[in-house]
């Protein structure tokens, strides 16, 4: 049994350091790249989301390195996303392809599903081996989180554009090259300290911009053109509550308390969207109502023909809370240049708003 699951920003690498404790045979195809997305639609039906045609994409060349068993993320939310593995087996199998998919849906059954899954791909591995390999890979997901929070705060205030994203491509080697918890500790607390020590501007204060929207195109940087490395080089902080690490406490962990950020998300949409819409709707009007005060804008990210994010789009022109929103439609069509000339003009913008206050504020009007 071969074994190989679509990218999404880093996840690969705890999956990774979980399969190999177990010796389960694990494919890593190629990070997205233009060939990906090109397979990608070629492939798939029209009006498909980029999350499909992307994760497509990944899926044929993991099936191209030999890989039979192909995990894809499921549920049986509102939106389409629980169609999606069926659909693609069927494409794998017309192009060829003689592999199995299995569906992971995490929000029914939560940890307890995620590991049966993980002992029956294991042939059956020992429980203490697959929860400590399971601890392990927990560990350098949330040491990944931890390191780019870290090179998120650095990116605007940094000296030289584009050392903390170089230090942060050596980062994310270093985690996944650690293959125990004293080598993953210390890879960790080596690079957040080079960050930390870069060379600063003098006395900037960064325009923070949060970053929301649909999970796939918020947390998978190829689809949504490097938002956030861009974003940085124009002086801009970003801030994603959208982190891997935080979304699997709340959504495979019970939760006895019962309180979680996506709670504290609802509660927040509820004067303008009483229920879940699907996909992240729900969560971006909460963001937008919850942080509109903390930030100077609010970047949100929809793969074209998104409906949850449609209708989020539509409500979010409409709340009291006052906050500049840009929306940024994700798909193939997209051109890096488009998007710089959006972003740029949107910073431009929130520059001045920020200043107009300050003068407010100082008693100039
Ligand atoms: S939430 Fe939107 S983009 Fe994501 S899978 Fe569903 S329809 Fe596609």
């Amino acid at each position: 049994m071969r074994i190989a699951m679509p990218h999404m920003g880093n996840l690969y690498i705890p999956f990774k350091a979980l399969f190999q404790r177990l010796d389960i045979d694990f494919v890593v195809p190629p990070l997205n790249n233009q060939r990906t997305l090109s397979l990608g639609v070629r492939y798939s039906p029209e009006g498909m989301c980029i999350p499909f045609k992307l994760t497509l994409g990944n899926l044929i060349e993991a099936a191209e390195l030999g890989a039979d068993t192909l995990i894809m993320p499921g549920g049986s939310g509102i939106c389409r996303l629980g169609y999606y593995a069926r659909i693609q087996e069927q494409i794998l199998h017309d192009l060829g392809y003689n592999v199995e998919m299995v569906q992971v849906g995490v929000s029914q059954r939560k940890l307890v599903g995620i590991l049966a899954l993980v002992k029956r791909l294991s042939n059956n591995a020992p429980w203490l081996k697959i929860i400590s390999a399971f601890r392990f890979g927990l560990s350098k997901l949330n040491a990944l989180d931890r390191v780019e929070q870290a090179v998120q705060k650095m990116r605007p205030v940094e000296q030289t554009g584009g050392a903390a994203n170089q230090l942060y491509g050596q980062a994310v080697a270093a985690i996944d090259q650690a293959d125990d918890d004293a080598a993953l500790r210390k890879a960790e607390a080596e690079y957040i300290g080079r960050l930390h020590r870069l060379d600063k501007k003098a006395s900037v204060r960064p325009l923070v911009v949060g970053v929301i929207g649909e999970f796939y195109v918020v947390l998978e940087p190829f689809s949504n053109l490097d938002v956030e490395v861009e974003l940085g080089k124009l002086g801009v902080e970003v801030r994603r509550t959208t982190f891997i690490s935080g979304w699997t406490r709340f959504s495979l962990f019970l939760n006895p308390l019962g309180v979680n950020e996506k709670d504290r998300l609802h509660k927040a949409a509820r004067p303008y969207l009483k229920r879940d819409v699907g996909g992240e709707g729900w969560e971006s009007v909460g963001e937008k109502v919850l942080h509109a005060g903390h930030y100077d804008g609010l970047i949100h990210l929809a793969p074209f023909t998104c409906m949850p994010e449609i209708v989020a789009q539509n409500i979010m022109s409409r709340t009291r809370e006052d906050i500049p929103v840009l929306t940024i439609l994700c798909d193939e069509q997209i051109t890096k240049t488009g998007m710089l000339t959006r972003l740029e003009a949107f910073v431009d913008l929130l520059g001045r708003r920020r200043r107009a206050k300050q003068l407010v504020g100082a008693g100039c009007e």
